[in-house]
């Protein structure tokens, strides 16, 4: 059970949480002071779809590599090989061995009310590449949702959704 005030009177009501349907409005009757009144639930599955608050890069399965989805942190995402010695906050699980074990940063800023992704290469062997653009040194390029980015023969896909 749960409780939850009156709003008239303060009085705690008690209910069974198990029986709220997410999203609908529950009617209440206060035993105290008989004021009716209605709360509306949070549906849970609207907070899982947002599960990664500031996106994700799908790795997309290749002869390489399985499919894998990894969450991006605010402020800089090491990405690379996955390697035992190095340790990076993005490792990939591949096989490419044209993917440096530190080959690019995806960053995640917080602009005013917005988060801003950028990439840089980390000085790669093979270079990364944003919608088959290189990347220059030192450029830093704006990506947004759904951008792929090839480093070795691996495609990452940025998503915000
Ligand atoms: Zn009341």
């Amino acid at each position: 059970m749960k409780k939850i005030r009156c709003p008239k009177c303060d009085d705690f009501i008690s209910f069974d949480e198990t029986r709220v349907e997410p999203g609908v409005s529950l009617a209440f009757r206060c035993n105290h002071c008989g004021k009716n009144f209605s709360i509306k639930f949070k549906a849970k599955a609207e907070k899982e779809t947002t599960g990664y608050p500031f996106g994700s890069i799908t790795v997309v399965e290749n002869v390489f590599c399985e499919k894998q989805i990894i969450p991006l942190s605010l402020g800089e995402n090491m990405f690379g090989r996955r390697s035992k010695g190095t340790v990076i906050s993005s490792p990939i699980e591949t096989g490419d061995m044209s993917m440096d074990r530190k080959h690019c940063i995806i960053c995640a800023e917080r602009k005013q009310d917005k988060i801003i992704h950028t990439i840089k290469d980390f000085d790669s062997v093979t270079g990364t590449f944003v919608m088959n653009d290189i990347l220059q040194k030192n450029e830093r390029r704006i990506i947004s949702d759904n951008d792929i980015i090839t480093i070795g023969a691996t495609t990452l896909i940025l998503k915000l959704q």
